[in-house]
């Protein structure tokens, strides 16, 4: 498979943290991809929301089908753009390796927590799971990934946290893109959530077909589908539409992509770093069909009665977590005590508390949180 010029090539990689051989019957990046199919933060994902708590059914996305959906969207459109797709692969099996039980509840709760420390933020974490936390190579901490792979894993971060790491901080900083594997995987997520939480939200019945109908994108092929087929089950119904949605969405972000690129005319990926904007968008059109579509669920998904509810509670169960295990860190296991009883000061003490409570599924949170708080079960 030919590259262009302008995708990540793993001879001109800006290399790892900490140097090694190079490996023998695959890539670097397919070692990058291997190293995070074997972590315990990737095997973790299975049980981490990212809609609806996984005890409400066993058919509705987690994180780890969805970070498959995005490997899946972002590979065709690699292959089909000459970039890498290993990398695109690599990155997209990582993006939400640190992600909080309960999804973005989690996530802002701990947020909330860590104010005081410089708070908490998925895409930092993730960053910090392959830099950091896995721990189980003698020769480094983390799983030692190419910049490339680091570097697309960090999507976005505050400034003052961007400060503080290094060589994949400095782009925020300095106002830089990061390479087109890193850009599409970063949409390549939202095509996979927006319509997975359409599939997942009409199955349970929190969305309607009629409601859809006010969003154009849904509308087009949901009248697509049914002048072609008349009569379908609802099931049938959802996916037909639900995969041209997908199909349209991937088809116009490589055309728009394929022809930024070639006015663009770079002559490497030093020179897709360096302008002044992402390369990788949807047309003008397919721009307003996304937004409305986001809008959308927002309004009628993410922010319905059902699932405010649960995350209220998943929002209190994180927080309560944290408290006490901040309160008094012997509550911790050994690992993590170690960890937080040697941090010099309060930040790294919470920080070390942040991790932990991070890395749980929301089944081991909401035990963990029993444990600690339910005086009628002692154990
Ligand atoms: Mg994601």
């Amino acid at each position: 498979m030919t590259l262009a010029p302008y995708a990540a090539r793993e001879d001109r990689s800006r290399g790892r943290r900490h140097p090694e051989a190079p490996p023998q019957g695959r890539g670097e990046f397919q070692r990058d991809r291997d190293r995070i199919v074997h972590s315990s933060a990737f095997r973790r994902l299975e049980y981490k929301t990212q809609v609806f708590v996984s005890h409400e059914g066993d058919l509705y996305r987690n994180r780890l089908t969805h970070s498959l959906e995005v490997a899946q969207i972002v590979r065709s459109l690699a292959r089909g753009l000459q970039l890498n797709e290993d990398l695109s692969e690599a990155i997209a099996l990582a993006h939400d390796l640190g992600h909080t039980p309960f999804g973005h509840a989690g996530q802002d709760a701990l947020d909330d927590c860590m104010k005081a420390w410089g708070g908490f933020e998925h895409n930092a974490q993730s960053l910090r799971v392959v830099d950091e936390l896995e721990d189980k190579y003698a020769e480094f901490p983390g799983l030692n990934l190419s910049f490339e792979t680091r570097e697309g894993i960090l999507k976005h971060c505050s400034l003052a946290r961007a400060a503080t790491l290094g060589d994949v901080g400095e782009r925020f900083i300095a106002g830089r893109q990061p390479g087109l594997e890193a850009q599409l995987t970063n949409i390549a997520d939202q095509i996979a959530y927006n319509n997975h939480d359409i599939d997942d939200g009409l199955r349970a019945g929190i969305l309607s077909i009629e409601q859809l109908l006010e969003v154009p994108l849904f509308a087009r092929f949901h009248g697509e589908v049914t002048a072609r087929y008349g009569a379908l089950t609802p099931r049938q119904l959802r996916h037909e539409t639900i995969r041209r949605m997908i199909n349209a969405l991937v088809i116009d972000l490589h055309g728009e992509t394929a022809r930024r690129l070639a006015s663009a005319n770079l002559p490497d990926i030093e020179a897709v770093r360096s302008h002044p904007e992402p390369l990788v968008a949807f047309s003008d059109t397919m721009r307003r069909d996304n937004r409305d579509l986001k809008r959308f669920l927002y309004e009628h998904l993410y922010r319905h009665h059902a699932v405010y509810r649960v995350m209220h509670k998943a929002r209190r169960i994180v927080r309560e977590l944290f408290e006490a295990l901040f309160g008094d860190l012997r509550l911790l296991p050994p690992g993590f005590q170690a960890a937080a009883l040697n941090a010099d000061d309060d930040a790294g003490r919470a920080r070390v508390v942040a991790d932990y409570v991070a890395g749980m599924t929301d089944r081991y949170a909401q035990d963990e949180h029993a444990r600690l708080y339910d005086l009628k079960q002692l154990r």
